[in-house]
This record gives structure tokens, C-alpha cells and sequence, in this order.
């Protein structure tokens, strides 16, 4: 937990006035992966992990950063062209500055500092939760009030165009709008959500970092996004009236699965496979039915490795050993894959026995000990103390 005397104390030293505070939670997805770029449905859940930002107006239009995690103060002016992208971590408060101001939001210039316990690079989503902080704390200092899918939508083309990943709306839509005590069943398309209740009081979110994160990951992310449109391509010629893959039902794409040719039929098994089982988690979830919810992440699991082909040793290897733990009710990869995180649901009794058997046999095999976090269901972003 972020320390908010500290962050304060820092902010006083470096600028000498008296910051507001605002923080925005990383999150972890239950289940619904790759679907969000394919206008279908996602369950992901705020963690209790966050980025907060210590900021204070001021009377120009520059803008000073200081990540306490990175240990560097840097500057952008308001009023500048802007370098676009130069690949540091700068990109991602200037890239929702000048969307901001590209929406009509006229900002002020502000000092700020921030500190974030959201563990970079983890498949948790740090980017997401460093990008809606930012963007809550210059449009409040400035004087404005952002709807929160809004405030989404900038985060996600901020990463766009700024830092160049072609996320979907996911990860800034759970840090902007995540509610303590539910799991959020986003509708990617709509942008609405219903908030799904998880009784964590006997099952607790245990998420395992794998520690790695291969290079193919945003290549492979970018490829499977073609692969989809392709797949959607080629089907809208039986089926006219799709626009994505959300609008194809699993008989229908039984019955014209055989003009995809491979891997393109093997990815869209996935994609509307995966819509399916989120839609059936969420209802398995308001029933507190784990035994159907573990059913599932097992098959999203399988369906990432075989089919969507995104895992990778590191995160079969984890999810193997959780699966083989009594006490675990579900276990699958987490995020965009190839490395990162799995997120596992754990009856509380057995977590000692969890960390223990996980953490040791990873470690046996990989030489590397995993971290692994028990999260409580964090609230989306907010002004704070
Ligand atoms: P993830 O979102 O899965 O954690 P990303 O690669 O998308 O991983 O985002 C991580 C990047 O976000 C870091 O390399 C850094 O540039 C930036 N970042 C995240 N948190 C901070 C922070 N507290 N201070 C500075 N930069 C940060
Ligand atoms: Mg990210």
C-alpha cells in the first residue's frame, strides 16, 4: 500500500505547495481474453494494488512528472507539438494530455508525483492504471469532470497513438469504472456493464507472476487482431450482416467453420468460444457456483494454448501446478499471454498450502521463485485522502 504522507512529503519538497491525491487500481481479468477487440464481453476486476498521483495546479501550461518507481522527473509543455512517441514512460501521462486536449478538455498546466505498487510488465496492467490516474488528476486539477467510460476511451487512444499498443478497452475501462467487491462484466461493444458480486469471504484471488514476458508479445497481439478481421472477412460472405466475431454464434460457426482455413478457424473457435464462457462465468458467478466458474477458466486456459496459441511454458507450467493443488477451484492465464500473470481462485483454507506448492515447484523448474499476490477487489479510480 502506497503511503500518502510519503507521496505527499515528496510533493512538497520537490514543489513547495499542497497536492490533491488521486489513484487509479492494475487489474486482473477472470476470463474473457482476446474478446475485448472482437466487440465481445470481458470479467475483470479491480486489484487492491494502484498508482496514485500527488497533484497541484499551476498558472502555466507546463506539465512536471515525478514517478517515485522510476526515480526521474520530466516535463512537457501543453502548448508544444509534442515528440510523439520516444518509448519511455512519459509517453503515457503526455499521450492522455494531448488526447484530453484533442477531445476539447483545455487543461491547466501541474506539478505532480506519483507511486505505484502495481507491479510494472506483470500482465496487471500498470500502463492502464498510470494512464487513468494521470488523466483523472489533470482533468481535476483543471477544473473538469470526466465521465469515467470517457475517461477510458482516452486512456485507450493515449495508448494508441502514444505509445503504440493496440489494446482493447479493457484494462482502462476497469481501472476507470472498477467497484470494490465485484468483477465487472463489460460489454465491449455497448461500453455498458453490470456489476457482478464475488464472494471472496471462503475463495480468494490469488494471482502467480511468471516473471517473464517474451518479446513476441506485441507482435503476436497485433497478428491475432488481423487474424480475427480476417476470420470475420471470410465469414460475412455466408453470414452478411456480422461486423465482428461477437455476432457469430458457436453453431454458426460449426456449421462454416470448415471455409476458414488455419490458424485462422483455430482462432475464432477461441474468440467466440471465450465470449460463451464469460457470459456462463458471470451467471456462475451470481450463484456462487466455483465448480462451474473452475470449469471454465480450465477450458479458457486450454483454449489460449491450443487454439488462440498465446501461452507459453512459463504459464502452462504455472497453471499446471495450481490446478494440481486441493483447495484450488480455478486457474488460467491472465492478459494479453506469452508471460505475465495467471489468475487462480483459492478456498482461503488452502493459500499456505497454494504458495507453498506453486512457488516451490516453479521455482525447481524455472530456477526463478514466482511473486504470488492475494488480492482483495480494489475500487476504480477516485480522489483520495
Ligand atoms: P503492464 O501494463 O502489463 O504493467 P506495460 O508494458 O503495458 O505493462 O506497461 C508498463 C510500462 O508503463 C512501464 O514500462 C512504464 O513505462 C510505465 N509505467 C507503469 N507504471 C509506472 C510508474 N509508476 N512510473 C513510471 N512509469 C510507469
Ligand atoms: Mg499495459
Amino acid at each position: 500500500m502506497i503511503d500518502l504522507n510519503a507521496l505527499g512529503k515528496a510533493f512538497r519538497d520537490e514543489y513547495g505547495t499542497e497536492p490533491r491525491f488521486f489513484a487509479a487500481p492494475g487489474r486482473v481479468n477472470l476470463i474473457g481474453e482476446h474478446t475485448d477487440y472482437n466487440d465481445g464481453f470481458v470479467l475483470p476486476l479491480a486489484i487492491d494494488r494502484r498508482t496514485t498521483v500527488a497533484a497541484h495546479p499551476r498558472n502555466d501550461r507546463l506539465v512536471r512528472v515525478r514517478s517515485l518507481n522510476i526515480g526521474e522527473t520530466m516535463s512537457f509543455d501543453l502548448d508544444g507539438t509534442g515528440e510523439g512517441r520516444r518509448d519511455i514512460w512519459l509517453d503515457y501521462i503526455e499521450g492522455v494530455a494531448r488526447v484530453c486536449e484533442s477531445r476539447g478538455f483545455h487543461l491547466r498546466g501541474a506539478d505532480m508525483t506519483l507511486c505505484s505498487d502495481v507491479p510494472e510488465g506483470a500482465g496487471l496492467s500498470s500502463s492502464a492504471a498510470l494512464e487513468i490516474s494521470s488523466a483523472l488528476a489533470m482533468a481535476s486539477v483543471s477544473g473538469f469532470v470526466i465521465d469515467p467510460v470517457k475517461m477510458a476511451l482516452i486512456g485507450q487512444q493515449a495508448e494508441h497513438q502514444y505509445v503504440g499498443t493496440m489494446c482493447g478497452i479493457m484494462d482502462q475501462y476497469v481501472a476507470a469504472l472498477g467497484e470494490a467487491g465485484h468483477a465487472l462484466l463489460i460489454d465491449c461493444r455497448s461500453l455498458e456493464y453490470k456489476p457482478i458480486p464475488i464472494d471472496t469471504s471462503d475463495i480468494a484471488i490469488a494471482i502467480c507472476d511468471t516473471g517473464v514476458k517474451h518479446s513476441l508479445a506485441s507482435s503476436e497481439y497485433n497478428a491475432r487482431r488481423r487474424e480475427c478481421e480476417r476470420g470475420v472477412q471470410i465469414l460475412r460472405e455466408w453470414l452478411p450482416g456480422i461486423t465482428a466475431l461477437r455476432d457469430v454464434t458457436m453453431e454458426q460457426f460449426e456449421i462454416h467453420q470448415e471455409k476458414l482455413p488455419e490458424p485462422i478457424r483455430s482462432r475464432c473457435r477461441h474468440v467466440i468460444g471465450e465470449i460463451a464462457r464469460t457470459l456462463a462465468a458471470s451467471e456462475a458467478l451470481l450463484h456462487r457456483d466455483f465448480t462451474t466458474m473452475g470449469r471454465l477458466m480450465a477450458e479458457s486456459h486450454r483454449s489460449l494454448r491450443d487454439d488462440y496459441e498465446v501461452s507459453c511454458e512459463e504459464l502452462d507450467l504455472m497453471v499446471e501446478l495450481a490446478a494440481a493443488v486441493d483447495g484450488t477451484v480455478g486457474a488460467r492465464m491472465t492478459g494479453g499471454g506469452f508471460g505475465g500473470s495467471t489468475v487462480n481462485l483459492v478456498h482461503r483454507g488452502s493459500l499456505e498450502m497454494f504458495r507453498e506448492m506453486v512457488g516451490s515447484g516453479y521455482a525447481a523448474k524455472t530456477g526463478h521463485a514466482p511473486a504470488i499476490y492475494v488480492s482483495e477487489i480494489g475500487e476504480g479510480a477516485r480522489e483520495i485522502g
